[in-house]
């Protein structure tokens, strides 16, 4: 009997053993439970293994050298389980130094537990037994191992009454069988030997029972952490994404909660559902290269459209274990793209509508426009009253402000489709400066303001750059402040600063005596249809929209817009605008050009007899115009109403010129161009065409500047 249990016990030694190397190669992050857990797992060992050999004596002696280092294994135990236990129901203040304290004291005991005089050995049925003989010390060595007991019991209370998670409470109830399982023990061989029973090794035997039990405790705590394992639950209940894992035979093995909510019943773990019977994918997709491989498919169980992706799964050596495939239903993502396409597409369409219905406008508007301006143009040549020379004025400002209202609007909604475009020329900033001059002059001296100019006579005289939209910039601040000052002066400043190579950055500031803009209006400025203080310039006319499409065409340009105000003082503009430089010689000075050129009548600057030029248009005020227009210059004009007549025209004579209106009905300017180049009997396959159109939404120009045309687009005036 005595070998059996001694042969049991060092069994119990080798298992704790191994329990405790397993543990200490372990990664875990709760360190404290780890180490105190060995140790008590080395304790329990050290325990079993001396109490096995002194069973197995015969000689007292030998038996008493065998319970010193297993007393020291006991007193290991009994102190790390308390302290693992204490860490496990989190104890805290006195109780903690109380419970814990206590428990250290079984070091000063350990000496009294072995010494040679205190216990006597004897041979019994179950082996080598031993019996302790009254006095202070055996009280207190069994007091202790009771009171041990019973501070257990009350941490363990605490985890199952206390603890707030469930976990813990299934461990306290654990524990309070260990606890059961080791007084059992105890009561064998520390209490029974003070009644003068030989001890039975029973507490040797329980201890194990009880590390095993703790063992069970400390996984159940262990699997609480974040581990691999429970990691892999959770993404296999948790996410949300269907996960199927394919063994290496291709074998449906796992199928996740939400694999199965997404494929029903029929995708069921331990099957031979291949992926190409759950999804339309080749049948030997699993054949892949890579470790890993992504693709889109329809699902055949439920129709929906699939992102998949594919991984192999393989252990350290590189032998495939299987597959995981992880599912992204792109059903909703697919729809809502398609719909955001579809809208996308209507409202390009709409656009194209609104810009078609501008051009169309632009077209209708500005025909008749041009044409009363160009009558009035006449009446101004010729005639000799000066009361309705006074009406032809009034007529020629009241159309070009109704021209400039029409070209914002364009501007705007090329702007707004982004098809307002920068076309480089090479220009003479002279000339933009004296013409705007002329221009804005005679409408500030007529208000009674004083208009003064201030140019760099060093300006360099040939710059290139979009000479159209620098004017139309210039004039809008400059028409801006005339309209928006009452009393005193418009200055208009131009000068330059060198930059590297042949660029400089053309410095232009409107400063002006007006109304002036408040400080926190000044951020909506350029907002489009914003008329800051409506209060005040409600009776000046304007939209809103001409600074909006100045900051843009600045931008475009690359260039800066400031504006400095004061309210009831003034304001001034300042636009700084990048350009190269084409010829560098300087412009000269530019007030006293001015001057050398005062405003003539109206006379034509040539005479061609013998030139003949063929005008078509079908709108006939339109020849009309021309017609009068070039009256003095004596050219011989040729009138054709459509294109039809002009391709007539053009086989029986030979034209010096040829003005092409764009947009006619049946045969527009551009057919009757492409004609007139592929006809045979054309006298005029060499004569230069000039195409004529009102349309000044972006793309008219372009489509007619193909082939041997010289494309003019004519857009205001
Ligand atoms: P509008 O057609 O109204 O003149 P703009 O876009 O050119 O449109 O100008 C926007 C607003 O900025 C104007 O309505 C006016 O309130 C203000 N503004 C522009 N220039 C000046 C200026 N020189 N002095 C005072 N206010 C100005």
């Amino acid at each position: 009997m005595g070998d059996i249990l001694s042969y049991l016990l060092w069994g119990f030694a080798v298992i704790s053993v191994y329990i405790s190397v397993e543990e200490a190669f372990r990664k875990t992050a709760e360190k404290k439970a780890k180490y105190l857990f060995i140790a008590y797992q080395l304790g329990s060992a050290v325990w079993s293994m001396f109490f096995g050999l002194l069973l197995a004596q015969t000689d007292p002696e030998m038996a008493a050298d065998m319970r010193i280092p297993g007393m020291v294994g006991m007193f290991c135990y009994l102190i790390s389980a308390t302290l693992l236990m204490s860490y496990w129901a989190k104890l805290e203040g006195r109780l903690k130094f109380y419970i814990e304290g206590f428990a250290y004291l079984g070091i000063p005991l350990y000496p009294l537990t072995v010494s040679r005089e205190n216990i006597s050995y004897q041979v019994s049925e179950f082996g080598m037994s031993y019996q302790f003989a009254p006095g202070f010390w055996s009280y207190a060595y069994s007091g202790y191992t009771v009171v041990v007991a019973i501070n257990m019991m009350v941490m363990i209370f605490i985890m199952i009454h206390k603890s707030p998670k469930k976990r813990e409470r299934v461990m306290g109830k654990k524990l309070f069988l260990c606890e059961i399982v080791i007084i059992i023990g105890m009561v064998m061989d520390t209490i029974m030997p003070q009644f003068g029973f030989p001890a039975f090794p029973g507490s040797s035997i329980s201890q194990f029972l009880g590390a095993v039990i703790i063992y069970q405790v400390y996984l159940l705590y262990y699997r609480s952490q974040i581990t691999l394992e429970n990691m892999s639950r959770f993404l296999y209940y948790s996410v949300n994404e269907p996960i199927l894992i394919y063994d290496e035979k291709e074998r449906l093995r796992i199928v996740s909660s939400s694999a199965r909510e997404f494929f029903g019943e029929t995708v069921q773990e331990d099957t031979e559902r291949k992926i190409s019977h759950i999804f339309e994918v080749p049948a030997g997709i699993l054949d892949m290269e890579d470790d890993r491989i992504v693709t889109e498919a329809k699902c055949l169980c439920n129709d929906s459209f699939c992102h998949l992706g594919i991984d192999r799964i393989t252990d350290r050596y590189g032998d495939v274990l299987g597959y995981i495939i992880v599912v992204d239903d792109m059903t909703d993502k697919i729809n809502n793209m398609k719909e955001l396409q579809e809208a996308r597409r209507r409202a390009d369409e709409a656009n194209e509508a609104k810009s078609r219905f501008l051009a169309n406008m632009s077209h209708e508007i500005r025909t008749p426009i041009n044409a009363v301006l160009g009558m009035d143009e006449m009446i101004l040549r010729e005639s000799r009253s000066t009361e309705v020379l006074g009406y032809a004025m009034n007529i020629q400002n009241a159309g070009k402000a109704l021209l400039a209202i029409i070209n914002d609007i364009l501007d705007f909604s090329k702007i707004e489709s982004n098809k307002m475009e920068i076309v480089e020329n090479d220009y003479a900033i002279k000339d933009i400066l004296m013409e705007l001059t002329r221009e804005v002059s005679l409408r500030a001296e007529k208000k009674g303001l004083r208009f003064v100019t201030e140019f760099d006579p060093k300006l360099p005289s040939k710059l290139r750059g979009d000479e159209v939209r620098l004017r139309q910039i210039f004039l809008n601040i400059l028409t801006n402040a005339i309209k928006y000052t009452k009393t005193g002066s418009v200055l208009f400043h131009a000068s330059f600063t060198e930059m590297e190579g042949q660029q400089i950055i053309l410095d232009v500031f409107v400063k002006d005596t007006g109304i002036g803009i408040k400080e926190e209006k000044i951020p909506y400025l350029f907002d489009s249809f914003q008329r800051v203080d409506e209060k005040s310039v409600h009776n000046i006319e304007g939209t809103g929209l001409g600074l909006s499409i100045v900051k843009r065409l600045v931008e475009l340009m690359k260039g800066t817009l400031e504006v400095k105000s004061i309210f009831g003082v003034g304001s001034v503009f300042y636009v700084h605008i990048p350009q190269r430089v084409v010829i560098r010689e300087p412009a000269g000075n530019m007030d006293e050009t001015m001057k050398q050129k005062p405003l003539r009548k109206y006379e034509a600057s040539f005479e061609a007899e013998d030139a003949r030029i063929l005008v078509v248009d079908d709108y006939k005020l339109n020849l009309q115009v021309i017609q009068g227009l070039l009256k003095e210059t004596k050219i011989k004009l040729t009138m054709a109403e459509s294109g039809r007549e002009c391709i007539q025209k053009v086989q029986e004579q030979k034209f010096d010129l040829i003005f092409l209106d764009h947009m006619m009905p049946e045969m527009d300017g551009i057919e009757t161009l492409h004609l007139m180049q592929e006809m045979e009997h054309n006298l005029n396959r060499n004569t230069p065409v000039i195409a004529l159109t009102a349309n000044a939404v972006a793309g008219g120009k372009r489509d007619v500047s193909s082939g041997r045309i010289c494309g003019l687009s004519v857009e205001a005036d």
